[in-house]
C-alpha cells in the first residue's frame, strides 16, 4: 500500500447565486454522511475565479443550461466544474416559470419580485391545483469541457397564497411542503437539505463522482 498523501480534486462550482452555492456545498459530500472516497474533493467556488465567463443560459431546457454552464465554465478555467440549473415548474400554469424561474417578473435574480408575480398569476387558483415541484439538474464537466456526469431530482409541493418564512431562497417562502404543513422558508436547511430537488440530485450525482475520484 502507498503511502503518498491522497491527491486534492479540486471541484468547481459554477453559480454565482450565493444562497444556491452554499447548499451545493453543503450537499456535495453532506457531514452528515462521512464518506472516505470523497475525502480528496475539494469544492471550490466562483470566488476564486473572478474572470469565469458569464455563460447565457439560453437552452429550453434545465438540462441543456447546466450542460452549458459546466462545460462552457469548466473549459474557460481549466478545472472540473459542476453546474445547477433548477427552477420551479406550476401545474396551473403550464411549468411556468420553468427555465425563466430566475428572471419571471423581468429582472435577474429579483426573488421578491419573482414570487410576487407568481402569487399575481396564480389569484383565483384554489388549494388542489396548486401543485408544481422544484426541478433541479446537476452537469458535471471535466476540464476540457466534456459532459462526464449528469443528474436530476425534483421535488413536489404546493404553491401558497402568500409568502411565508424567510429562510433558503428564491420561491421557497411559496413552496409548501405537504407532509409539514410549512414552506421552505419556514423549515430548516437541514430539513430542506433531505428533502429537495438539489439534495436528491446530489444523491444520484455521488455514486458517478466517486467514481470519477477512483480513477483520477
Ligand atoms: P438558475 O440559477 O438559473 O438555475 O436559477 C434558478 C432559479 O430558480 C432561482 O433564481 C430561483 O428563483 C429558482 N430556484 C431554484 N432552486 C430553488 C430553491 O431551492 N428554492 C427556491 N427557488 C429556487
Amino acid at each position: 500500500m502507498s503511502d503518498a498523501p491522497a491527491q486534492p480534486f479540486p471541484i468547481v462550482l459554477a453559480t454565482r447565486n450565493v444562497k444556491k452555492g452554499r447548499e451545493m456545498v453543503g450537499l456535495i459530500a453532506p457531514p452528515w454522511e462521512p464518506n472516505p472516497r470523497l475525502a480528496r474533493l475539494v469544492v471550490l467556488t466562483l470566488d476564486g475565479f473572478p474572470d469565469a465567463p458569464e455563460v447565457v443560459e439560453d437552452a429550453d431546457t434545465f438540462a441543456g443550461n447546466a450542460r452549458k454552464k459546466a462545460s462552457e465554465t469548466a473549459q474557460s478555467l481549466g478545472q472540473w466544474v459542476i453546474a445547477d440549473d433548477s427552477g420551479l415548474t406550476v401545474d396551473a400554469l403550464d411549468g411556468a416559470p420553468g427555465v425563466y424561474s430566475a428572471r419571471y417578473a423581468g429582472s435577474h435574480g429579483d426573488d421578491d419580485a419573482n414570487n410576487r408575480k407568481l402569487l399575481a398569476e396564480l389569484t383565483g387558483v384554489p388549494d388542489e391545483r396548486r401543485g408544481g415541484a422544484f426541478v433541479c439538474c446537476l452537469a458535471l464537466s471535466d476540464p476540457s469541457g466534456a459532459i462526464v456526469l449528469e443528474a436530476e431530482g425534483a421535488c413536489r409541493g404546493r404553491i401558497a397564497h402568500q409568502v411565508e418564512g424567510e429562510g433558503g431562497f428564491g420561491y421557497d417562502p411559496l413552496f409548501i411542503i405537504l407532509e409539514y404543513h410549512k414552506t421552505f422558508g419556514e423549515l430548516s436547511t437541514l430539513v430542506k437539505h433531505q428533502l429537495s430537488h438539489r439534495a436528491r440530485a446530489f444523491e444520484r450525482l455521488r455514486p458517478g463522482l466517486e467514481h470519477i475520484l477512483m480513477n483520477h
